[in-house]
């Protein structure tokens, strides 16, 4: 269930909002929380680097990086979380829960804090000490489960109806990816039109489809016209799902993944995702495309962003500058092809 408004064409200029403060609420006709008086944490408006020392690398000259990195808690979490928990909160629910693999429960354990929630965040056991730390130290629970995300899905569930708990899990609520959409906006906004191909580190897709939610929106408001970026699903060789049921044109579902191997990219071991059949209409639409990289060249890929651009570059960015490296090798990318890569998260999130 995807959150939908009614919107007339000219409703918003570009102007209009191009004049507000820079932000994740920048766009408030198009968002599911009112009232500018709404406490933040300073999330969104992260900067789309120019890729310099990687773009001569890779040749693609015309490459950028949108540095998801600089939110609060230092990853693009925040952004869905942010409205997600300011909507609970409006909504009179008191209490949330979600599984994560790290990053959305550090997200939603700092939005609860920040609205007065109480937040219950179920991780695999892989999960790094010290992220769960720093749940734990914005006063949120964290209980871990042997496996992957699924199977702490699996275990908080039936904890969860019991004692009536609100799951913010991936797409079960529809405020996540109003959060995530703005990424989309605010491609539009810094580059005045959409970049050509678009790398997304993926795993239960909620950026990715919420970005193409929110081109719809923009070219109903008239903003834009028919065309799209294409999109490109990066997930790691260990856990697959999406690029498996890309390549068998499966636009309906994927299967799931039965053991996904573990990988440095937490965010990206997402064995089966609620939204598996948005994501994939979501690449045949935009002749899009979706690749699994290797784990040795997603940790060099972040390697090459932190040594070439000096960006605090996460495992799942660094997957995508491997993507777009062998995107560009078989000429799938364009030398001149504006190109943005997504750093979702922070080196230092998961420790080490
Ligand atoms: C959650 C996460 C992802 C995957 O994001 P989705 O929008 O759920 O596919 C990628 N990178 C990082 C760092 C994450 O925390």
């Amino acid at each position: 269930m995807l959150a939908r408004y009614r919107i007339t064409p000219g409703a918003v200029s570009i102007q209009t909002v191009m004049s507000r403060r820079p932000g994740q609420h920048r766009l408030p006709e198009l968002s599911p929380v009112q009232g500018a008086e709404m406490p933040t944490l300073g999330e969104g408006a992260t900067p789309l680097l120019k890729a310099h020392g990687l773009a001569v690398d890779l040749d693609l000259p015309n490459l950028l990086i949108k540095d998801e990195a600089q939110n609060p808690t230092g990853s693009f979490k925040a952004r869905g979380m942010a409205l997600a928990t300011a909507r609970a909160r409006e909504l009179g629910i008191g209490r949330v829960c979600l599984p994560s693999a790290g990053n959305a429960g550090a997200a939603a354990a700092a939005y609860g804090a920040l609205h007065g929630l109480d937040v219950h965040v179920y991780v695999p056991e892989s999960t790094p000490k010290p992220i769960q730390g720093e749940v734990v130290a914005m006063g949120a629970n964290v209980v871990t489960v042997d496996g992957s995300i699924a199977n702490a899905g699996a275990a908080l569930k039936p904890v969860a109806e019991s004692n009536g708990w609100f799951p913010l899990s991936t797409l079960k609520e529809p405020y996540r990816i109003e959060g995530k959409k703005v990424m989309g906006y605010e491609l539009f906004y810094d580059l005045g039109r959409l970049p050509d191909v678009i790398l997304y580190p993926t795993g239960g897709g909620t950026g990715l489809i919420g970005m193409w939610k929110a081109f719809d929106e923009m070219e109903r408001l008239g903003w834009i016209g028919p065309e799209r970026p294409r999109m490109v699903v990066v997930q790691t060789t260990g856990c697959a799902p999406i690029v498996k049921a890309f390549k068998r044109k499966e636009w309906d579902g994927a299967t799931p993944i039965k053991n996904p191997k573990k990988t440095a990219a937490f965010g990206l071991r997402v064995p089966g995702a609620l939204g598996d059949f948005l994501m994939l209409r979501c690449l045949r639409d935009s002749r899009g495309t979706a690749i699994a990289i290797d784990e040795i060249d997603l940790l060099d890929g972040a390697k090459a962003m932190a040594q070439k651009l000096g960006i605090q570059c996460s495992a799942e960015g660094g997957a995508c500058v491997a993507a777009a490296r062998q995107l560009r090798s078989k000429g799938w990318i364009d030398r001149n092809d504006i190109t943005v890569i997504f750093n979702t998260g922070h080196a230092l999130n998961y420790g080490e």
